[in-house]
């Protein structure tokens, strides 16, 4: 029988150590490991860019958690999909992304694979016949998909774009990382490839970069393990137990996370200051429906839009005190950024480009009335 998501969070490659018993698996700081006469591997251990039982622990997890067959570890989130496009893209080959991406996503593509020859093409991921068409039968060999997407919390449909994507013999990408595998599940949704950062909600504790990529199929898991071993973006030991450490908690993190944010979206839904709250669990939200569909709740993420215009966002960034102002996103600790400026400085002046009056929340676990009261103050010094 399979275990639900947090007993397997906690248990999946976690075995205590057989010689001492240690609950924990230890943390194995070494570069590499003897053999036993010419090739005797115990385990199979050689050299630890190639594998380390650390590595191999998080791996493990992950790609249990998100029911994929193999996941790949990586030293950050772009190493990760530089690694996965890598092992796909050639110089002719073409991939579509949402208009909204990730700044750093886009740039990964737009300027180092772009002048090696792939061609990028952005589209609204959340028009369905916008996607159709710009997805080319034969042509088009990866489909891209943020949801919900940083930092404008767009929705896409993964089982319909999966069956767009597959039609066009594309490879389905989802990045997962705002969501994690708590609240969303894209490789049972449809799609053939999920992407973390692993420095946001999966660590969870804003105290190490990592990132993943789970995929389910054997001929794609050789080619991104070697990249990843050839290449060698690999996490380090102490980085992946960090994250596995993150990990045994997500399920209660991310509830909280979802809770909080809820009640503090509500209350900024009316507020005389904002003009738009982009929150995917209200009602009013676009993609609302599909949200509920294909998340088991709503996530920790909101931004919103101050109708003072920039000047105003600036000031609320600037104006909280438990939202502390930093790039980043889903540790324990509240934060606060304005991502024109900050996380999507990169996309300005591209069709990417974040509006100037949009602000963005990653709502911790604190207790909500203190966060509550902290944006209310923050927003009152704005119209003061
Ligand atoms: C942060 C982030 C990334 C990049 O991950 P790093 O760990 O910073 O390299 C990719 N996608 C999304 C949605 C992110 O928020």
């Amino acid at each position: 029988m399979t275990h639900g998501f947090s007993t397997r969070a906690i248990h999946s490659g976690q075995a205590f150590d057989p010689t001492t018993g240690a609950v924990v698996p230890p943390i194995y700081q070494s570069s590499t490991f003897v053999q036993d006469g010419i090739g005797g591997f115990r385990g199979g251990y050689e050299y630890a860019r190639s594998a380390n039982p650390t590595r191999d622990s998080l791996q493990t997890l992950l790609a249990d958690l998100e029911g994929g067959s193999h996941a790949f570890s990586f030293a950050s989130g772009l190493a990760a999909e530089d690694a996965l496009l890598r092992s796909v893209l050639r110089p002719g080959s073409r991939i579509v992304m949402g208009n909204d991406v990730y700044g750093g996503t886009h740039r990964l593509v737009n300027r180092l694979h772009v002048p090696w020859g792939v061609v990028l093409e952005t589209v609204e991921m959340t028009d369905l016949d916008a996607v159709r068409a710009a997805v080319r039968p034969g042509e088009t060999a990866v489909l891209w998909v943020e949801t919900p997407s940083n930092p404008l919390m767009k929705i896409s449909d993964v089982t319909a774009l999966a069956e767009i994507g597959h039609a066009a013999g594309a490879l389905v990408v989802v990045d997962n990382t705002f969501a994690s595998p708590y609240l969303q599940q894209p490789l049972a949704l449809g799609a053939d490839v999920v992407v973390h950062s692993t420095t946001k909600y999966i660590g969870g504790h804003s105290d190490v970069v990592g990132g993943a990529v789970v995929v389910r199929d054997d001929e794609l898991a050789d080619k991104v393990g070697f990249l990843q071993f050839g290449a060698g973006g690999v996490s380090a030991p102490m980085e992946s137990w960090l994250t596995v450490r993150g990990i045994k908690t997500l399920g209660v993190r991310v509830d909280r996370h979802s809770s909080n944010a809820a009640t503090i979206a509500d209350a900024l839904e009316g507020h005389a200051a904002i003009e738009r709250v982009y929150y995917p669990g209200l009602a009013s939200h676009p993609g609302h429906e599909i949200a509920a569909r294909q998340m088991k709740a709503f996530g920790g993420m909101i931004s919103v839009s101050l109708a003072a215009g920039p000047a105003a966002a600036r000031r609320f960034a600037e104006s909280t005190e438990l939202f502390q102002l930093a790039e980043s996103l889903g540790g324990v600790e509240s934060l606060i950024g304005y991502p024109t400026e900050m996380t999507h400085a990169s996309v300005r002046g591209t069709e990417l480009e974040v509006p100037e009056t949009v602000v963005r929340l990653s709502v911790g676990i604190e207790d909500v009335d203190d966060l509550l009261a902290d944006v209310l103050q923050a927003l009152d010094r704005v119209t003061a």
